[in-house]
């Protein structure tokens, strides 16, 4: 961490900001230019609160050299995160697909799509209970009962379950009935219901916020890292851009980004980034080319009559075809070793 101070400042006005580093036990070097004086910083600047510098009336800017995540950062912890469930496991090199439907809406409905997906080489199921909708007048899911279903079907086809947590009131009920928790793009920055999760311990999948950056998506890795959950996969499920041609816009470079920035796992979710079953299976294959650890595919046996995200649902028989054609990238671009 750097201080840059304003041209004519005089060690006496730099004396208050010593005073305080030196309390935090930090290490400085002062830096004097020609017509620059800076204070470098050295050692845990972590709990160094940029404002309270920032009050000094000589100083003109901040500069962080390293990442304000450290936890969930490259530097700290160079190798992958291998999120393992039920001996699945995703990241290090091990890729897996979630699929499922948008909402569950019946036993038959969600045992018929997870026999499915399984057979095309699905390895969890998703299926929302607790849904984030726009309109609180639309279908907003069968809550406790939906989770119940989750467990039939997980107990008659064996696939671990993916579901969205949306309030911590749940919290026991999901930490003892659901394998990866959700957590969606609207509750990305909820910190409490972050750190509330996160002292679970189990498997969580981050989605990235609606509007939110990649370090914005990384610092709310961070809160679920430092609450205590080590298992956690980052899912780039497409960003608000001005474009209107699709439901939101895909941000396929987050893919490497994310992985040179990160060791989590980053999965990626075609469907919400597009909007359109037709495009799922082109944005799915790019995804799979651009190196992501997994996808998270919303399959449904009658998107006609889906209560949620009909038009972006894709059927099982589309969903094998992709399946297919996802083996053949891996087996190219990434074969096993
Ligand atoms: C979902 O996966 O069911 C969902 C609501 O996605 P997102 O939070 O990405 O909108
Ligand atoms: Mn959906």
């Amino acid at each position: 961490m750097i201080i840059i101070l304003k041209p004519g400042t005089t060690k006496e006005e730099t004396g208050p900001i010593y005073k305080v580093l030196e309390e935090k036990g930090i290490i400085i070097q002062d830096i004097v230019g020609a017509s620059t004086r800076m204070i470098g910083m050295a050692g845990d600047t972590s709990h160094i609160f940029e404002d309270s510098i920032m009050a000094f009336p000589c100083v003109e800017r901040i500069m962080r050299v390293q990442e304000s995540y450290k936890l969930a950062g490259r530097k700290f912890h160079p190798a992958d995160t291998i999120v393992e469930v039920d001996g699945r496991k995703i990241g290090g090199g091990n890729f897996a697909v979630i699929a499922g439907p948008c909402s569950v809406e019946s036993e038959d409905q969600i045992l018929t799509i997870a026999r499915d997906v399984k057979a095309s080489g699905a390895v969890f199921m998703r299926g929302g209970a607790f849904k984030p909708r726009t309109s609180p007048y639309a279908f907003n899911g069968l809550g406790l009962d939906g989770l119940e279903l989750l467990k039939i079907a997980r107990q008659k086809t064996g696939l671990p379950v993916v579901t969205e947590i949306m309030s911590p009131e749940y919290l026991d009920v999901f930490a003892q009935d659901v394998d990866i928790i959700q957590i969606g793009a609207r509750n990305m920055q909820n910190f409490s219901l972050l750190r509330q999760v996160g002292e679970l311990g189990k498997p969580v999948l981050l989605k990235r916020g609606l509007s939110a950056t990649i370090e914005e998506l990384l610092m709310a890795a961070e809160y679920l890292l430092v609450s205590g959950s080590a298992q956690i996969i980052l899912c780039e499920r497409g960003i608000r851009t001005f474009e209107t041609s699709t439901r939101n816009t895909l941000d396929l470079s987050a893919i490497p980004v994310l992985k040179a920035k990160t060791h989590l796992p980053v999965m990626i979710d075609p469907s919400h980034a597009t909007g359109y079953w037709h495009l799922v299976e082109p944005m799915a294959l790019a995804a799979v080319a651009a190196g992501c650890d997994g996808l998270i595919i919303e399959v449904h046996n009658r998107p006609e009559a889906a209560l949620c995200d009909g038009a972006q649902s894709i059927t099982p028989q589309i969903f094998q075809r992709l399946m297919v054609k996802i083996q053949k990238v891996r087996d190219v671009l990434y074969p096993a070793e």
